[in-house]
């Protein structure tokens, strides 16, 4: 890890922050009340004077990506959020490396690759989420993960530091990594290792097979978070545990087990977030009861999970 330059003093901001403004277009699930404040810095220089402007105020801070790993509180969220999703948009060859700002969607990422002729990232081009979040939890599909091509991460610090992490420091695992035990840290930026050359064609191609094989194993309706539970290790997958159980189709008003993949919760409707984690809570429960194993949640809860 290393540590560098604090940031710039210029206290730079974007022109507006929004009041009251509702996340829940923000999300993938499209649920939760509003955000106290809601910000969209333009690049790094307003993302530290926001981080400044939070902390300096003692509110509370979130970070928002593109939504596909959150259920945000029907109450909303106090505070400021930052909404990454159109922020911190590097995308630049360095030789044998890219250097990705946080905000770049994984599907914009996959592409770009595969434009440059760079296999492995196939992979990413189904994932909605963005690099920051990804790089934090350690995303993967079809047998791979970010940790395969992951080389550096950079992370601001409510101290106002940046901080350098080579990727062998992450503790990079199944959906894990080290920065899950810094919920406060921003992850601003990654470096991802090119090293497997092939012709465009053939990754476009292969990444639409995946997407092709994604679409008949997943819902068709959007309005999910994804994968609602971790795997547990070892045993059966969540999602054939929950089926197993009896559970797919079941709904607390408009939240819904997919029929499809017990695994996913949809919003059917409008679904509230207490419907979504009444839902979570009885499955747990049943789960655990009738098989002993506890379920863990993937799905982050906001403002729960960064509460005490
Ligand atoms: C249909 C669907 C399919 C999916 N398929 C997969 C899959 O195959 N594999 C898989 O692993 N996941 C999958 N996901 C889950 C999701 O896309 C990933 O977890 C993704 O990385 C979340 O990114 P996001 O930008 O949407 O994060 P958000 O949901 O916006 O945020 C998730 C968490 O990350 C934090 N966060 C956001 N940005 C940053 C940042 N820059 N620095 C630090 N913390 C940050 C947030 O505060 C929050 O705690 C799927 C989701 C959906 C809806």
């Amino acid at each position: 890890m290393t540590r560098s330059a604090i940031f710039s003093p210029s206290n730079s901001m974007p022109k507006t922050i929004l009041e009251n403004h509702p996340l829940a277009p923000l999300t993938t699930w499209k649920i939760g009340g509003p955000a106290r404040f809601l910000a969209v810095p333009r690049d790094l220089e307003e993302v530290y004077g926001l981080m400044r402007l939070a902390y300096g105020r003692g509110w509370p801070l979130f970070f928002l990506g593109r939504g596909s790993n959150i259920l945000i509180d029907d109450a909303g969220l106090p505070g400021l959020t930052l909404h990454l999703a159109k922020s911190l948009q590097k995308l630049e060859r360095q030789g044998e490396t890219l250097r990705v700002g946080a905000g770049v969607a994984l599907p914009r990422l996959a592409r770009y690759a595969a434009v440059l002729g760079f296999s492995g990232f196939e992979f990413l081009a189904g994932i909605p989420g963005t690099v920051g979040a990804a790089v934090r939890l350690n995303v993967g599909a079809d047998g791979q993960n970010l940790a395969g091509l992951l080389r550096r991460v950079w992370v601001a610090t409510p101290q106002l530091q940046l901080l350098e992490f080579p990727a062998r420091k992450l503790d990079l695992g199944y959906r894990s990594s080290l920065l899950l035990n810094f919920p406060h840290w921003l992850v601003v930026e990654a470096e991802f290792a090119l090293n497997t050359p092939a012709p465009p064609q053939k990754i476009e191609e292969k990444m639409r097979q995946l997407l092709a094989a994604r679409k008949a194993r997943f819902p068709a309706n959007p309005r999910s978070c994804g994968s609602v539970f971790r795997n547990p290790a070892p045993g059966p997958a969540a999602g054939a545990l929950i089926e197993q159980a009896g559970w797919k189709g079941r709904r607390l008003g408009e939240a819904q087990v997919s029929r499809k993949h017990a695994n996913f919760i949809l919003n059917q409707g409008h679904a509230t977030a207490a419907q979504v984690k009444g839902l979570i809570a009885d499955i747990q429960e049943n789960i655990w009861r009738t098989r002993g194993i506890a379920l863990e949640r993937e799905v982050v809860f906001l403002p729960d999970d960064l509460s005490g």
